[in-house]
């Protein structure tokens, strides 16, 4: 048995290192094999409504609406997130945040594909400009999971593709020195792979206006596996101040693997910090918010906006009552430190900033 083992160790090094007498990297090995298995985890995300209403217990009549509001906005989930939810129960808030349903086929008043003015802010192909000094950079259209309510779940991805457009939107920022921090955004701009990031990463950093870099990603909450080796030796290697913007809605998503993927980003010494969207049936709810900002804040990561939900069509079960949500705001501030308490904010096509909740009532609808 033993020599048997033995045969086939020596058999797994490469026959040139073995002529050579040197040492196959394992190191390198490693972080390949990481590369591969978040992608293979990523490309491998259940997209089937029946698969998970199998996978996961869940009744058949749900099946039929979950297939025709997935048409348009497919279902898509990776296995670490599915493993957090409890089998069996159709309002387990993590299930809520993937699960079509048949209310996103019903038309709302208010509600409409592009509630944040997206079109109207793009500047260059794949590049946003909404605020002063920032650019917002549509790095994918690929994300390691669809969140039901996302705002860009009609964004036409396909016809503002920045990687085939990089010049053109670089150009934009040379040419305008007011601009100091880029945001990359999508989609999910760590569904790139490793070498792809470096390059637009470096492509930007060398422009000598920029000072900060700002990357907005649902990846380390819904696919941890993607804070892989070779990812934090690129974070480590940015020379750009950067900041990373997480997304979480409830404290069921920080489970272990999340929370050890927080560390690792955090010993790379960015900066995280979280963003919320106010959910009716997942986190609508002091205790649930109050618990959400003391456990990101215990895996190093500050809460700063918690968002009154973006009016996309196809959302609106998900809203919270404007008052109903300043209430459970004024709540949370009861029973926070100020530092753990993010801002209630709601975000006005057209409007230089986002609107503290509070101030956008007094202002009246947009
Ligand atoms: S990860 Fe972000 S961009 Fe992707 S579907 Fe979710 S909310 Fe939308």
């Amino acid at each position: 048995m033993l020599c048997r083992r033995t045969t086939y160790k020596r058999a797994m090094i490469p026959k040139t290192a073995r002529l050579l007498q040197i040492k196959p990297d394992t190191t390198a090995d490693k972080s390949i094999r990481a590369d591969k298995n978040w992608q293979k985890q990523q490309a491998g995300a259940l997209r089937k409504p029946l698969a998970l209403l199998q996978q996961l217990d869940l009744p058949a009549s749900l099946l039929r609406p979950a297939e025709e509001a997935g048409t348009a906005f497919p279902l898509r989930a990776p296995a670490s997130w599915l493993a957090r939810i409890q089998p069996g129960d159709p309002a387990d808030p993590l299930l809520r945040q993937i699960l079509p349903l048949a209310e996103e086929l019903q038309d709302a008043p208010g509600f409409s594909p592009d509630p944040v003015g997206d079109g109207g802010a793009r500047n260059a192909p794949g590049l946003l400009h909404k605020y002063q000094g920032r650019v917002l950079l549509m790095t994918t259209g690929v994300c390691a999971i669809h969140c039901r309510y996302c705002f860009r779940r009609h964004y036409p991805y396909a016809d503002d593709n920045l990687l085939t457009h990089l010049p053109a939107a670089l150009d934009y920022i040379k040419a305008d020195d007011s601009i100091t921090e880029v945001i990359l955004s999508g989609g999910d701009p760590l569904s790139l792979s490793n070498q792809r990031l470096r390059a637009l990463i470096q492509q930007i950093q060398a422009i000598p206006h920029i000072k900060r870099l700002r990357i907005h990603s649902r990846s380390p909450v819904a696919l941890p596996e993607r804070i892989d080796n070779s990812l934090l030796v690129l974070i480590k290697s940015i020379k750009l101040q950067t900041v990373m913007v997480i997304h979480c809605n409830h404290p069921k998503e920080l489970d272990e693997s999340v929370v050890n993927a927080l560390g690792r980003l955090r010993q790379c010494g960015l900066t995280l910090l979280n963003q919320s969207v106010l959910l009716k049936g997942v986190n609508d709810c002091v205790d649930t918010l109050r618990r959400l900002s003391e456990q990101l804040f215990s895996a190093g990561v500050l809460a700063y906006y918690l968002h009154q939900l973006d009016r996309v069509k196809g959302a609106q079960h998900f809203e919270v009552p404007e008052a109903e949500a300043i209430a459970l705001h004024e709540a949370l501030r009861q029973q926070l430190p100020g530092y753990l308490l993010p801002e209630l904010v709601k975000e006005q096509a057209g409007a230089g900033a986002k609107t503290p909740l509070q101030t956008a009532c007094k202002t009246g609808p947009d």
